[in-house]
């Protein structure tokens, strides 16, 4: 079987790939291991109810702004989109008192300067500046040269360095970082681009999706699928081939004889450590390449836990809330604290009820950062072989952590019916992520030619994409999508409808 382009795994990266380039008139196949599409887009479904895994909440998707821009193209729009609450999207619980973050750059300095007054030209400062960043964040997509390394000049520069010099007061600085716990606040390394463009991001608006993350993903297969694309589930791509200096062929599991699938193009959206597992012999790829590959740190993984809330108990919010514990001293440390199996913060969202009675939350799921050095002994284990001290630990876990959400959610606690939870080695399982990353490799601001990836590898018919090159999230995978097919069809058919 020959096809124009092969994309390994249908995350969302995978799959908005494979999107753009049908659009363009190729034939695509995208080959994904599991049975359900998305990878951290999965949503589950229990006794009716559906939970979701890696997908929350997005921002920009207002009329006009970047992400509405790149779901319209993607035919993404007519999903039942939902905006959080304008005046109170976040409500960060720190120190004994909560905050509210409101949308529109203005509106939010405004509400964080009722709080501290004395800081009101700071947080002005700090809007203005996020403003600034969300305004240049296509710039990767409209200037030539290499993708995200033309970006601008904040990718090399410190996010902690810029807060510590620009907001004097540390409780301010907590609650402005308070609802970064969707990426990974790591003093020493979180470039202030990522910081800057994902928060940027969420004060335009925010908003859920009624139905979960999976949506996405079957309207994506779908509108592949329309375009004459193929999407292969349950089909592990086991290795690629490499024939006179190009891949050739991908090799799939799926039923009993192992399949090899041609292409001229290939797009991985696995993690490009596992890309390069998959290139067993290769002249292209030289030692150094994957050394340096393999060494790539991963950022934090979750441990989640989705509650079936009893009915009429806990009002809907059409908020997130983010929970810090007593004593904290500052949300920076989160990321330290979870290598030490310390919990300390947490990000709980509800889900958008069914029907148009919105007045009572139904499901809540509670996520809180978690290294794989916590699970990490139970790595040999599958889904359906963990031991009993494996869930002893899960079920202790969500007991504290459903406790420490009860702080702000006062009653959650007695009004759970019921509850599941995952830890990153469920998200390993299911994702393929090293060490169920959440947001994949660690960019560090100190050393961005090593940890942020272009698209291109050392194979000229090879690319990579998804979340671990340059920006995670739904944004930033949309953005990366659009790089990793402009090094294939050229960037004029792709910034046209951006300009
Ligand atoms: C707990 C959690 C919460 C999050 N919340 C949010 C949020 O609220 N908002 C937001 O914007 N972002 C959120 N994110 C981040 C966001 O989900 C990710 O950045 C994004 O979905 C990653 O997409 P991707 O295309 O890079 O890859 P992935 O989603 O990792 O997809 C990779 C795909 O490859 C498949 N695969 C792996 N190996 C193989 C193989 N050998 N053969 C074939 N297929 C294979 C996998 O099964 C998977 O489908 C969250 C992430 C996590 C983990």
């Amino acid at each position: 079987m020959k096809f124009d382009a092969v994309i390994l795994g249908s995350g969302l990266g995978g799959l908005q790939c494979a999107y753009i380039l049908a659009k363009s008139g190729m034939k695509v196949c995208v080959v994904e291991k599991n049975g359900i599409a998305g990878g951290c887009l999965q949503s589950f479904r229990r006794k009716g109810e559906v939970f979701d895994t890696g997908f929350h909440y997005v921002g920009a998707l207002g009329k006009g702004q970047i992400l509405e821009k790149l779901f319209s193209y993607f035919s993404l729009m007519d999903l039942p989109w939902r905006q959080l609450d304008t005046e109170g999207f976040d409500q960060i619980f720190f120190g004994g008192k909560s905050y509210l973050l409101r949308n529109g750059f203005e509106n939010f300095a405004e509400g964080l300067s009722e709080h501290f007054p004395s800081s009101a030209k700071q947080i002005k400062a700090y809007s203005a500046f996020l403003k600034e960043v969300g305004s240049k964040i296509t710039d990767p997509l409209l200037k030539p040269g290499n993708g995200i390394f033309s970006v601008n000049e904040f990718l090399g520069k410190n996010a902690w360095e810029y807060l510590e010099s620009n907001i004097e007061d540390p409780l301010l600085r907590n609650i402005l970082s308070g609802n970064s716990l969707k990426l990974e606040l790591r003093k020493e390394t979180l470039p202030l681009y990522t910081f800057a463009q994902i928060n940027s991001s969420y004060i335009q608006s925010a908003w859920r999706l009624e139905g979960g993350g999976s949506l996405i993903a079957d309207s994506l297969v779908s509108s592949i699928r329309k375009m004459g694309g193929e999407v292969y589930m349950s089909s592990e791509a086991v290795e690629i081939a490499e024939k006179d200096g190009k891949a050739d062929y991908v090799l799939i599991k799926h039923g009993k004889e192992p399949e090899r699938i041609y292409s001229d193009i290939f797009i991985s959206n696995l993690s490009p450590q596992l890309t390069l597992s998959l290139l067993k012999e290769s002249k292209c790829v030289r030692p150094v390449f994957r050394h340096r590959i393999q060494k790539l740190e991963q950022t934090y993984g979750f441990f989640t836990v989705n509650i079936r809330l009893k009915e009429g108990k806990i009002p809907y919010r059409n908020r997130n809330y983010y929970c810090y514990a007593e004593g904290l001293d500052s949300v920076w440390d989160i990321s330290e604290m979870a290598e030490k199996g310390l919990a300390k913060g947490m990000l709980i969202s509800e889900t958008v009820p069914k029907g148009p009675d919105k007045r009572w939350a139904t499901n809540i799921d509670i996520l809180v950062p978690m290294a794989f050095s916590q699970v990490s002994k139970w790595e040999g284990t599958t889904p359906s072989s963990r031991p009993q001290d494996y869930k002893e630990f899960k079920a202790r876990k969500a007991e504290e952590f459903i406790a420490m959400a009860d702080g702000c959610i006062p009653g959650l606690k007695e009004a759970v019916q019921t509850y599941y939870t995952s830890t990153p080695l469920t998200y390993q399982h299911y994702t393929g992520a090293i060490n169920g990353t959440a947001y994949g490799i660690r960019k560090d601001c100190n050393n961005l030619l090593k940890t942020l990836l272009a698209p291109k590898t050392p194979i000229p018919n090879l690319f990579f994409t998804g979340q671990n090159l340059n920006l995670h999230g739904v944004l930033g995978v949309s953005i990366t999508s659009l790089l990793t097919c402009s090094d294939i069809l050229g960037k004029e058919p792709l910034v046209s409808f951006l300009e």
